[in-house]
């Protein structure tokens, strides 16, 4: 008889191991200061802003907050100069009139220059699909927060895969690829939310699964909602800029 091989050995305790590897990314506490910080990777130089394609809806082409409201209803107030909208602290979030579900949306955004404070402090905004699930805006270059609040983390979920931050004052870019969550007519949930997202073009998320909705300090349970909710972005007190926001419907 042939012995088997070390691969046929092997193989199972590796899958064993890296199906324990996986489940262990989903097992840390939220904000769990201990969570590893991801590797650096520098992005390369900020671009032109990336043209909307044919089949996009324009948020914001720079020229005035038409498609957006604050959280009343009331017209954004946040400032709008050369191209780009700046957050006015306190003057709220603002959120588009009309609501999406599943799409692909691409963000540009920029942290402010020269940089003031630091972990949480620092740069800190934020991109809600459905007002819901947040991907995180913050300054996380050459400053440190914890894993799953940093930036393009999904917020208190899901650190990115990389940490791939321009410094303050330069361009950046989200390219968000969004799966809504799936109730059943009680609200049991079908299939939870998935998100994929680049960070100035590098890959951060692939197919991550939310757990529910993002949250401060807690992960909450979903909560049935309308199939369309509108994209809002975080009034978190510091000038963080935006261009050119577009967005594609998927089917
Ligand atoms: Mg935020």
């Amino acid at each position: 008889m042939r012995r088997p091989s070390l691969l046929a050995v092997a193989a199972p305790v590796i899958l064993v191991l890296a199906a324990a590897f996986a489940a262990s990314q989903d097992t840390w506490p939220v904000h769990d200061p201990n969570r590893p910080q991801p590797r650096i990777v520098a992005p390369g130089p900020a671009g032109p802003p990336v043209p909307a394609p044919a089949d996009a809806v324009v948020l914001f082409d720079g020229k005035d907050l038409g498609q957006w409201t604050d959280a009343k209803g009331q017209p954004a107030r946040w400032k709008v100069e050369n191209v780009h909208m700046e957050v006015v602290a306190k003057a709220g979030g603002i959120r588009t009139v009309r609501g999406f579900g599943d799409c692909q949306l691409h963000v540009e955004w920029m942290a402010p220059e020269p940089a003031k404070g630091k972990d949480q402090d620092r740069g800190n905004s934020g991109v809600f699909l459905m007002d819901t699930y947040e991907v995180q805006i913050l300054d996380c270059y050459g400053s440190a927060t914890y894993a799953d609040g940093m930036t393009a983390a999904l917020y208190g979920q899901h650190p990115p895969l990389v940490n791939a931050c321009r410094p303050p004052g330069e361009w950046q870019t989200y390219d968000i690829v969004f799966r809504r969550p799936r109730f059943d007519a009680d609200g049991k949930v079908l299939a939870p939310a998935r998100m994929t997202v680049l960070h100035n073009g590098l890959l951060v998320h692939e197919c991550a699964v939310l757990t529910g909705p993002t949250a401060h300090k807690a992960r909450p349970p979903y909560k049935m909602h309308p199939d369309r909710l509108p994209i809002s972005l975080q009034d978190h007190g510091h000038p963080v800029r935006f261009r050119n926001i577009w967005l594609r419907e998927l089917e």
